[in-house]
């Protein structure tokens, strides 16, 4: 068969931009993906005009312009911006904790206000040490934000009780004494209009790709290769053999439902604990420009329900707490040794990524390989 200079194993976006770099650059690329579609945790997928983000909601945001420009040439970008709604009981807030939080919840109406407000709720507490994430909370926020957008949305995301989470777990809380509802501090924002997908297919035109080829079945098939890529579990690829890293998970129940509007909003977050999921994502508001477009009798909603992961569910966030970082470690030790395999992306590497590191860590990945 065809010699290839790489084996890209994942067609997420760390391996598309990997592979299309190398590409531009005459050298050749066989990129496998074990999923039926490319694309990783970005995937999207169009029902009538609307575009599910079928691995969670995806909002892309990044303060580095030259990712801003390189991402724009494989799709077109709308100026979403990312303001989410807090659901308390009956009761509703706009995120992140900013003046319109604090002006629903006290009746403010300065920022002097409501820093006088919270000075004072924090002092009330008389909280020296925070021995708990509950406590490390007051600390920082007092208690009608800790209490009604805090404590519910957390204890659910961890399955357990904010006195029995370390302190450690928040450092700060952001709070914004300006009118602001923009969830983002970063200066470029916004969501492809026509979905993920194309990003990734943009990518990899040209490249030879396999869809439903696991790297470990067919290890002995594709061998005519100078170097992997490998963008899977870096656990996985040593066969497990020091243990399982540990990740968290979140199960999502997509439906459709036979109104126009749902929510209103893209991303609701629902901060009580008796409401059994963290949030409701309604997909059409990521593309608001394309609403005539888009189905007036039904629109579809995704629940995200935090879930404990098990080995054989799907890996989404690492838990970077001491015993996973030093089994990380470890095996970083073996993928040091394991000569012509470089390990990329969230998986590969066991750390939260956003898209845009994603991008920026494949390009400088690409760039030194060009070198030698
Ligand atoms: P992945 O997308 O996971 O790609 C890895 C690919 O490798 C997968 O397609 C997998 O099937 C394939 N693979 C694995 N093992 C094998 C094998 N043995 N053989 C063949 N193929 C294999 N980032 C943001 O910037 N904004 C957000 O709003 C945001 N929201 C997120 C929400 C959720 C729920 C999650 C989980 C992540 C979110 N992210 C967000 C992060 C974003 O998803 C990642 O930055 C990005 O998808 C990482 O790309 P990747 O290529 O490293 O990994």
């Amino acid at each position: 068969g065809k010699v290839y200079d790489y084996l890209v194993v994942g067609s997420g976006l760390y391996g598309a931009v990997f592979a299309r770099e190398m590409e531009n650059a005459g050298k050749r690329c066989l990129v496998l993906e074990k999923r039926p579609h490319v694309g990783g945790n970005i995937y999207t997928e169009e029902t009538d005009g609307i575009h599910v983000h079928k691995y969670g909601a995806h909002i892309f945001h990044t303060s580095d312009v030259a990712v801003w420009n390189y991402v724009k040439n494989y799709a077109p970008f709308n100026n979403f911006i990312n303001s989410p709604i807090a659901v308390y009981k009956d009761e509703l807030y706009n995120l992140p904790f900013n003046m319109n939080t604090f002006s629903k919840l006290w009746g403010v109406r300065t920022p002097a206000e409501a820093k006088a407000k919270i000075a004072e709720q924090i002092a009330d507490l008389n909280i020296t040490e925070p021995q708990n994430l509950e406590e490390q909370a007051l600390s920082l926020v007092g208690t009608d934000v800790y209490e009604k957008l805090i404590k519910g949305y957390t204890e659910k995301q961890w399955g357990r009780d904010c006195k029995d989470l370390p302190a450690f777990i928040i450092k700060r809380l952001p709070l914004r004494f300006t009118y602001n509802n923009n969830y983002f501090n970063d200066k470029y924002q916004g969501i492809p209009v026509g979905g993920y997908t194309q990003i990734i297919e943009n990518l990899l035109d040209g490249i030879d790709v396999k869809t439903n080829t696991d790297f470990f079945k067919y290890k002995k098939k594709y061998k005519n290769f100078k170097k992997v890529v490998f963008t899977g579990m870096i656990d996985e690829y040593f066969d497990y053999k020091l243990g399982h890293l540990e990740y968290r998970t979140v199960r999502f129940e997509t439906e459709r439902v036979e109104e126009e509007s749902y929510q209103g909003n893209a991303v609701v977050n629902y901060t009580d604990r008796e409401v059994p999921y963290t949030r409701i994502i309604e997909h059409k508001y990521f593309e608001p420009e394309k609403e005539a477009a888009q189905p007036k009798e039904y629109t579809i909603i995704s629940k995200e329900y935090s879930t404990e992961w098990k080995p054989g569910m799907e890996p989404y966030y690492p838990v970077n707490d001491e015993k996973n970082s030093k089994l990380y470690e470890a095996y970083q030790e073996l993928a040091g040794k394991e000569k012509n395999v470089i390990f990329g992306g969230r998986l590969g590497q066991y750390k939260y990524y956003d898209m845009d590191k994603v991008i920026a860590a494949a390009l400088a990945e690409a760039k030194k390989e060009l070198k030698k």
